[in-house]
């Protein structure tokens, strides 16, 4: 499945290493299909609990969507907390915001024990109304935020003025998000569980998983592997032995500017979003540069140059209406598969018959934020312990 095209910006930021296989072992505790940022995520928090892990990945790992990635960490999800509590209830709502907002704080140990700068930040975002009607819908998240104890402020088209060279009706302000550079991140988790032990083997697919009673056995293009548990994280790709009912795939765009030497307008590097569907969204890189994305379609897969280049035109645009004084130079542009789920959470879980297999699809643009979650939830799943998020996130729900 081709899952971008373009110039990926974060490619250049890092030299790719070669995992070397070492000599498989007969049985491992655990198989992770996937080496992109949830089975990274994955492979740092299960390392820690010194199991044997192998991880198995077709193609060489954070080369899947998660060089795409535009590497915005928020607690905020593209389901808006109030929204949520009439989806789900109020208490299942909040242990969920509670447990992204915990993500991060997760994310940063990862970050800072990463043996690679992973340029992790803590950092503000700004969540601005798109429109007039939207104001209203905002407040009431200010306020569901702010009863449940989440640090945010909100602004109106003042304040918003006051600190960005554009105006917007009303914002609010979140505190406690960051920003990373995912393919680092992915990179710098993986080389964490690979220093525990991890065994690691790219250009390795799995082709089959046969499930018994005393563990699982995987058929790859380089022979079997044997493991007690399978994890799969293999993204928006078909997975193995089941199919996510609440899958929705679409196509989105992405954006890096040449660096610009002045970002002093652009007040304490906050992240910015909106509430419009799909929204324009946007950060700063450690070398000034903006990236920027957007405009997600309804289509599966991957449109012609012709249809890229308008989309492409139509986001830079979008930036400049948002900084007019400001000379912006676009330099790498990537179009990509983008998966979302219909109730816009992710899927983690248990296979609903195979009681050896667990998914963890980080579906969604906080997808970095959900493996983080989903990877402690699997952890206490094998370790018999309760986490309020299993029965929200499971496959069949
Ligand atoms: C343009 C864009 C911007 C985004 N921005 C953000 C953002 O700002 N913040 C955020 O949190 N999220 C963001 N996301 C979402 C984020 O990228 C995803 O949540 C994340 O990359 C998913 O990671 P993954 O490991 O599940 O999938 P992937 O990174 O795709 O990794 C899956 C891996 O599995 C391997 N694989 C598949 N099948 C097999 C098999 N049978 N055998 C072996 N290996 C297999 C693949 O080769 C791949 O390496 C964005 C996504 C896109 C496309």
């Amino acid at each position: 499945m081709e899952l971008y095209h373009g110039e990926l910006y974060w490619d250049t930021t890092w030299e790719r290493q070669k995992f070397d296989s070492r000599e498989r072992k007969e049985l491992y505790d655990i198989a992770i299909i996937g080496g992109g940022m949830s089975g990274a995520l994955c492979s740092y928090v299960l390392s820690r609990e010194n199991y044997s892990i192998v991880m198995l990945e077709q193609d060489r790992v954070g080369g899947g969507s998660t060089s795409a990635n535009t590497g915005l960490l928020q607690f905020s999800n593209d389901i808006m907390l109030h929204e949520l509590i009439e989806q789900i209830g109020e208490e299942q709502a909040v242990e969920f915001y509670h447990s992204c907002k915990k993500a991060l704080e997760q994310l940063q140990d990862v970050a800072e024990n990463a043996l690679i700068d992973v340029n992790f930040h803590t950092r503000e975002s700004l969540y601005y109304a798109s429109t007039v009607e939207d104001v209203e819908r905002l407040r009431k998240e200010y306020e569901a935020l702010k009863k449940h104890g989440f640090p945010v402020e909100f602004w109106d088209s003042k304040q918003i003025e006051a600190h960005f060279p554009f105006t917007q009706p009303a914002a609010i302000v979140t505190d406690g998000d960051a920003e990373v550079n995912p393919l680092r991140l992915c990179v710098g988790a993986i080389q964490y569980a690979y220093e525990k032990g991890m065994d690691i083997f790219e250009q390795t697919e799995v082709l089959e998983i046969k499930d018994s009673s005393s563990g699982a056995v995987l058929r790859t293009t380089h022979g079997e592997f044997t493991a007690k548990t399978v994890v799969v994280t293999t993204g928006y790709a078909p997975t193995p032995e089941v199919s996510i009912p609440q899958k929705d795939l679409k196509v989105t765009y992405a954006i890096a500017t040449k660096p610009i030497k002045d970002l002093s307008f652009w007040t304490n590097r906050m992240m910015i979003w909106e509430t419009k569907r799909p929204y324009l969204y946007m950060r700063l890189t450690d070398d000034q540069r903006i990236v920027a994305g957007g405009l997600d379609q309804n289509i599966d897969e991957l449109p012609s140059s012709e249809e890229t280049a308008k989309q492409f035109d139509e986001l830079k645009k979008q930036l400049k209406v948002l900084f007019p004084h400001t000379a912006i130079e676009f330099e790498y542009e990537w179009t990509a598969v983008f998966g979302e789920s219909t109730d816009e959470l992710p899927v983690v879980g248990r296979h609903p018959e195979e009681p050896n297999i667990y998914y963890l699809i980080g579906l969604g643009g906080n997808g970095t934020v959900y493996s983080m979650l989903g990877a402690h939830l699997i952890r206490d799943e094998l370790l018999g312990k309760s986490n309020a998020n299993e029965t929200i996130l499971e496959i069949e729900r």
